[in-house]
């Protein structure tokens, strides 16, 4: 059995529909990508996932959906303009520029005995810092006065609404706050495809806890996080927890752990846990001259709760996703591509096909039948699509290759017997299903 390598996978995004290179007719746009129809649905599915998971199956979670522009004192506060910053140096003999950080593997080795991955050389140019955040401007004059940030994450839109939540709310501690956007780094390093972009999704979730009880809460974060992974069906051994060292820990945070996947570049960053402290409340609270406190019941104290962020990318986890699910197998002797996703991901969940669609009987049935699953499975969000644009085992393997759970075949006897063939993605199992049982058949194993 055959693996992912990322040439198969971005062709197999283009070829489909998953990913496209951003304005592709003017050349593209350097680290921004579009998400096709598959993409989208793909996508959707893998946020819809996460919002179940940590908004709808616990109860001590809020939603929020904050503005990407936020007040320009907000990055002040965090500390964004002052040290959102990469060090870049650039080659001397290729001139190729690389992160201070990339070079020295995060601070283990000095830059003097760094050496250039293009090139070998080991001389660079001065030290230069660069901040990634995109600027822009409110209103008709573009001054200092008037500029403002489009936000590096997700992350200080829940901060500064912590009061307004906690007043609408009535929550007492431990409790969360949860939100899914877009957010923006002017990042200097890219390539691999989406995973360093520099537009992309985040998934943030901002815990807060009673100070006693951060570290233990950040044990148990990482945990859930990493099951999260786990149960959407990401291999065990693709999967990694690592701790950061001290000299790599963001200025807000006490302590930090990645969660790294096994990606065809090698072990990359899809989430990262940390332990922010009342960093942030505390600098909010100062730089906007508002107390963001919370009253303790029970000691009656006013307290600043700590903060344990699980921070996780949405673009990242769809490439996990869909490197781990790709497999290539040969099935009597013939190559199949399957994307063996867990069923809640997949974008089409049922495919009806006719076997032969110069038979206008047989299409009209493949079509009603679809038409009528659509009508009802839409309901649970499952999206059902008909397709006779080949021949049957060529529309087989076009829905293997982007994960379609069930293939519906409408032949000559299903005018007859009225049943279908059913036929599983990953079994390959095919079962004859009467008409009236395929809504209860799908239901339940959907
Ligand atoms: P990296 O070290 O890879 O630049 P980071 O540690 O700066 O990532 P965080 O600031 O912790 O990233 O952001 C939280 C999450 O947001 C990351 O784990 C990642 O999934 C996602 N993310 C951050 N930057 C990007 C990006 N440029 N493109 C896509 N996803 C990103």
């Amino acid at each position: 059995m055959q693996t992912a390598t990322m040439d198969k996978i971005v062709s197999l995004c283009k070829r489909r529909g998953f990913i496209f290179q951003n304005s592709e007719i003017y050349g593209g746009l350097g680290s921004t990508w579009d998400y096709g129809p598959l993409g989208t649905e793909f996508k959707r599915n893998v946020k819809k996932a996460w919002w179940k998971s940590v908004v709808y199956e616990r109860d001590d979670i809020e939603g929020l959906d904050a503005a990407i522009l936020m007040h320009p004192k907000t990055w002040v506060a965090s500390g964004h303009v002052q040290g959102f910053f990469d060090v870049l140096v650039d080659c001397k003999s290729c001139k190729k520029r690389f992160k201070v950080e990339q070079l020295t593997e995060r601070g283990k080795k000095k830059l003097e005995q760094a050496k250039c991955p293009e090139c070998g050389g080991t001389a660079f140019t001065q030290e230069r810092p660069f901040n990634l955040m995109f600027k822009t401007f409110v209103g008709p004059v573009e001054d200092t006065g008037s500029q403002i940030f489009l936000r590096p994450e997700t992350a200080q839109g829940i901060f500064v609404n912590f009061a307004n939540v906690l007043n609408s709310t009535h929550r007492k501690l431990p409790f969360g706050i949860a939100q899914i956007g877009k957010a923006f780094r002017n990042e200097v390093t890219t390539g691999n495809f989406t995973f360093r972009s520099r537009e992309f999704e985040q998934m943030e979730i901002e815990y807060f806890v009673q100070p006693k009880d951060a570290d233990q809460c950040h044990k148990s974060w990482i945990q859930d996080r990493l099951n999260w992974y786990l149960q959407l069906g990401i291999k065990r051994d693709n999967l990694r927890v690592r701790e950061h060292e001290k000299g790599e820990l963001a200025h807000y945070a006490k302590a930090c752990a990645d969660i790294e996947y096994k990606f065809p570049f090698g072990w990359s960053e899809l989430e990262g846990i940390a332990n922010r402290t009342d960093f942030d409340l505390v600098e909010h609270a100062k730089h906007s001259g508002k107390d963001l406190g919370y009253f303790d019941e029970e000691t009656k104290q006013r307290i600043t709760p700590y903060i344990i962020e699980p921070s996780g990318g949405v673009d990242r986890t769809v490439l996990a996703f869909l490197a781990d699910a790709y497999r290539e197998e040969t099935v009597r002797e013939r190559k199949r591509v399957v994307l063996g996703l867990d069923k809640s991901l997949s974008p089409i969940k049922v495919a009806v096909l006719p076997l032969l669609k110069n038979r206008p009987e047989i299409v009209d049935l493949a079509k009603s039948i679809a038409a009528d699953l659509r009508k009802d499975l839409s309901d649970c969000d499952k999206k059902v699509v008909y397709d006779d644009t080949a021949s049957i085992g060529r529309l087989y393997r076009r829905q293997d290759e982007i994960g379609t759970i069930f293939c519906l075949t409408v032949d000559v006897e299903s005018l007859e017997d009225k049943k279908v063939t059913v036929r599983e993605r990953d079994s390959m199992q095919q079962e004859r299903i009467s008409i009236d049982r395929l809504k209860q058949y799908l239901k339940e194993r959907l």
